[in-house]
């Protein structure tokens, strides 16, 4: 039975990559008709952030990607959240220690600052492992009754996993196939902290084990503690469950990972939601950027994957149906923020105008003003096609609300001596109209226009230019049927002027 989990730590706003780790679970989770669920990690109580935890939650829910399980959900194999767990962890370690595969170390942070300071002025690095942990303040050269005395002062000690010297570990990926360590090169990870919590590794791996965790699918960032996991679960005598480990998410200039930074200057958001942390520090969302929130899971969705065909545009129930782990590419998956913006544009065009009109309502009305639901719809249906996203909509039919009360310098310079009497003989034509319909009024100005021998471009700037006042928008005639014939003759009289 597939069983995925997100596992986020709440130390800050969930970054867009944390976002398309949880969207592929979800998407393994529910192509396998498997359980979906989210673990908060925070047992690393000094990175806490206030806030982060409901961002994460808020941010999920926004995109459509909720949990089958979590904290306050389906509590099948609660609690869901670490530090409501803590008083569990323990004993894991402590059977590691009865079993000789990890051991106690005492020694304080300045004794390992000395150490790291010795090695430097020699010219090499500090590892903490099989070279030198015999020599060290740990349980593994300690005499019993020393041991028993430092437990029972309660000296501050943690608990550090015994990594066996020099074996070749071969670990399957499911992205990266076979993935080959040696136990050397690693030092030996501290399982339990002095205060009384687990670190990160050891709640990992008891929690997956508990929790019955199918797969673990995560960022390459955690490919480097894979042997350790590995190890743990074996120290355990458990299954491990199968691994897949995500390719990066690349900067969309340069080299590296996709960072906070690129977006700032680039000024595109790395964060579903908008996030004020309760210091005053602010980061820009994809929500508030005006994103939909199927473009965001679309676009990371093809941040790594494809189905090998060239679709793009997909909705959350085809991308469920077409998802396959195997098809992850091992390579980085550079972000594309002008591409992200089209993914946008696909989906606005693609929406119903209702729909659109009553997203865009509300910001007609935050500018003050009020149109009918019916009017907006037909405005939209004339813009989108240029729009990305709906504040666009504004931008590029303002007209359509408030008429012209400047014009463009430019045109004016077109602005010919006879330029105001082809208006006023146009608003005459325009007058006579009965059918206001943009097809009937453009044949008739178009008859006009021919049967006088008329310069087209020298009536159809101006006529643009009184309604619009600049060379934007969509079809003159479009525009003067919706503006009206009463706003149209209206608008060329004011241009006139
Ligand atoms: N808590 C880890 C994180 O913040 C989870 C890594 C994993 O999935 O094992 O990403």
């Amino acid at each position: 039975k597939v069983r995925v989990r997100f596992a986020p730590s709440p130390t800050g706003p969930l970054h867009i990559g944390g976002v398309r780790t949880a969207l592929f679970n979800y998407l393994f989770a529910k192509k396998n008709n498997g359980i979906f669920y989210v673990r908060i990690e925070d047992t690393d109580q000094t990175r806490f952030v206030p806030g982060a935890e409901s961002y994460i939650f808020e941010a999920l829910k926004w995109l459509g990607i909720e949990p089958d399980e979590t904290i306050g959900k389906n509590e099948k194999f609660g609690p869901y959240r670490q530090s409501d767990r803590k008083h569990l962890y323990k004993e894991y370690a402590l059977q590691l220690i009865h079993e000789g595969k990890a051991y106690y170390a005492f020694d304080t942070p300045d004794d390992l600052e000395a150490l790291r300071k010795e090695a430097e002025a020699n010219g090499t690095t500090f590892i903490y492992n099989h070279s030198i942990r015999e020599t060290l303040k740990t349980s593994l050269n300690m005499e019993h009754d020393e041991l028993e005395a430092r437990l029972f002062n309660e000296d501050p000690y943690v608990i550090r996993f015994k990594t066996p010297v020099d074996e070749t570990l071969i670990v399957n990926d499911i992205i990266r196939g076979e993935v080959k360590f040696n136990t050397s090169l690693l030092d030996d990870k501290v399982l339990f902290k002095s205060d009384g919590m687990p670190t990160y590794h050891l709640a990992n791996i008891v929690d997956d084990h508990l929790q019955e965790t199918s797969h673990v699918i995560r960022g390459e960032e955690w490919l480097p503690s894979l042997p350790l996991h590995y190890m743990l679960y074996r120290a355990f005598g458990w299954t491990a469950p199968e691994f897949a480990h995500l390719p990066l998410i690349l900067k969309p200039v340069g080299n590296g990972k996709l960072s906070k930074r690129d977006g700032d200057k680039l000024g595109f958001p790395v964060f579903p939601l908008e996030w004020k942390s309760e210091t005053g520090e602010t980061a820009s969302g994809y929500r508030e950027k005006g994103y939909f929130p199927e473009a965001v899971v679309n676009f990371l969705a093809l941040l790594g994957w494809n189905d090998g065909t060239d679709k793009e545009i997909y909705s959350l129930e085809e991308l469920i149906e077409s998802f396959d782990l195997s098809r992850v590419n091992k390579s980085g998956a550079k972000f594309d923020p002008e591409k992200n913006k089209w993914f946008n544009h696909q989906f606005l065009i693609h929406k119903e105008d209702k729909e659109l009109a009553a997203l865009f309502i509300p910001v007609l009305q935050e500018k003050g003003i009020e149109v009918t639901a019916e009017y907006a719809e037909k405005v939209i249906a004339l813009v989108k096609e240029r729009a990305n996203f709906i504040t666009d909509l504004y931008d590029l039919a303002d007209f359509f609300f408030t008429a012209p009360t400047a014009y463009d310098a430019k045109a004016l310079k077109n602005w010919k001596e006879d330029t105001a009497d082809n208006l006023i003989r146009l608003s005459e034509v325009l007058n006579a109209i009965e059918d206001f319909s943009a097809k009937n009024v453009e044949k008739i100005v178009k008859d006009w226009i021919t049967e006088k021998e008329l310069p087209v471009g020298k009536i159809m700037q101006p006529f643009r230019i009184s309604l619009v006042g600049e060379m934007k928008g969509p079809d003159v005639f479009e525009i003067a049927a919706l503006l009206g014939k009463e706003e149209t003759i209206k608008r060329i009289g004011k241009a006139v002027d």
